[in-house]
């Protein structure tokens, strides 16, 4: 089955186009500046990858342009709209309505939008995406995966924020994390190399790219998770804060003469290892290089991050009593080993030995602890389109 994966954002939209039955990526793309004036970038498998500026005043137009390089005698991969069998939408927020991923219909859409409040950025965005996929391709099924479901198995006690409770009855103010399909990728993907039963594990994923959130997997179903109400709870990401003392926003506010919008903006795009290395760099390779020359902000932004990954880390350990195996994935757990290596310099206490040498490989599946090692440490590359792809096909066959 041929799945076209769509993550919509509010001026992009990236794709792909899956091979469900062998899970190859036939091509992918991005189409940028949506609304401004419009790019789209596009390699078909093993081909290059070239850009064309196009002009794209709205979605319907990006997706448009999509169908028309997967049609392209040359850079294309299929020869028929047909051949698309369905499409699998990323959508960020499904609230306490989604648990899994579902088929696309007009109430599911409805529900989506009622989740708007709760991802004011991203879900209007998600649901232009659908909206533009049905207007271009009318016929196709159409699957919704949802950031948020995999953690909807937390139990009352993780999702609870300690404020008056007439906030979540009101406003459903509660935890719910995201990068869930991750989460949920690289836990099924870790018992399959550990050769188990997930159902008898306890798996800590640290999903550490950009954007950054630990999750704790007991037993298969997430039983906790470092985002919160939004993608800023947690650890100390790229540009974001993770967490911070709530009285520090009326406090900045005060003395800046801003907002608490502004103070909570500065948060989100401001603040992390940007923010901690005044303003260097929210990329880490930058950060290292910074840190290698002497320099001590991009040091101190570094320690600190690590420091919160390892604290998440012995957190989750203790909420499942144990831990069998921990798992780093995304940009930064797959590919940067002085990362790994400083967040498990933490972890001798749970009778964790890392095999150096395991630890120079990046971007694959690898096991970082050595065979004595109490709990097994490893790299697992996550891959959110190939998992919307295998869901959206599990529903439309
Ligand atoms: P997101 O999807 O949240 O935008 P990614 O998972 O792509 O983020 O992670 C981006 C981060 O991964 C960047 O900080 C970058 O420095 C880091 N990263 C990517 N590739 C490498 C690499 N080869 N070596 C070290 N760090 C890397």
């Amino acid at each position: 089955m041929k799945v076209l994966v769509i993550n919509c954002g509010s001026s992009s939209l990236k794709y792909q186009l899956i091979d469900s039955a062998n899970e190859t990526v036939l091509a992918k793309g991005l189409c940028e500046r949506i609304g401004i004036d419009g790019a789209i970038t596009h390699q078909k498998a093993g081909g290059e990858k070239q850009t064309w500026q196009m002009d794209m005043p709205n979605h319907t137009k990006a997706v448009s342009y999509v169908i028309d390089k997967l049609l392209d005698k040359e850079v294309g991969a299929i020869s028929s709209l047909d051949e698309i069998d369905a499409v699998g939408h990323r959508i960020v927020h499904g609230g306490e309505k989604f648990a899994k991923s579902v088929i696309i219909t007009e109430e599911v859409m409805k529900a989506i939008e009622e989740c708007n409040d709760l991802a004011p950025l991203h879900n209007p965005a998600n649901l232009i995406g659908i909206r533009s996929c049905r207007e271009v391709m009318p016929n196709v099924p159409m699957v919704a995966v949802f950031d948020t479901a995999f953690h909807q198995t937390m139990p009352k006690k993780a999702y609870m924020y300690g404020l008056p409770n007439e906030y979540y009855e009101k406003y459903k103010v509660r935890r719910y994390g995201f990068h869930g399909t991750s989460h949920d990728y690289v836990s099924h993907r870790a018992a399959q190399l550990l050769e188990k039963d997930i159902k008898d594990l306890k798996i800590i994923v640290c999903h550490l790219g950009n954007g950054a959130s630990v999750s704790a997997v007991q037993y298969g179903e997430c039983v906790d998770t470092s985002m919160g109400l939004t993608p800023l709870e947690g650890l100390i990401m790229g540009t974001r804060s993770g967490d911070i003392d709530p009285a520090i926003v009326s406090f900045i506010a005060q003395k800046e003469h801003i907002s608490a919008e502004e103070v909570i903006n500065i948060c989100n795009k401001k603040s992390g290892v940007l923010g901690l290395s005044g303003g260097l760099s929210s990329d880490f390779r930058d950060l290292a290089g910074a840190a290698q020359e002497g320099n001590e902000l991009a040091k101190v932004a570094l320690e600190t991050w690590a420091y919160r990954v390892a604290k998440y880390v012995g957190a989750y350990a203790a909420a499942m009593n144990g831990v069998d195996a921990i798992v780093f994935t995304a940009g930064v757990g797959e590919n940067n080993t002085a990362a790994r290596a400083e967040v498990c310099s933490y972890l001798n206490y749970l009778g964790i030995t890392i095999d150096d040498a395991a630890n120079q490989k990046r971007g694959e599946e690898v096991f970082l602890s050595t065979p004595d090692s109490s709990v097994s440490v490893m790299v697992i590359p996550t891959d959110e389109e190939m998992a919307i792809a295998r869901q959206t096909a599990m529903l439309v066959k």
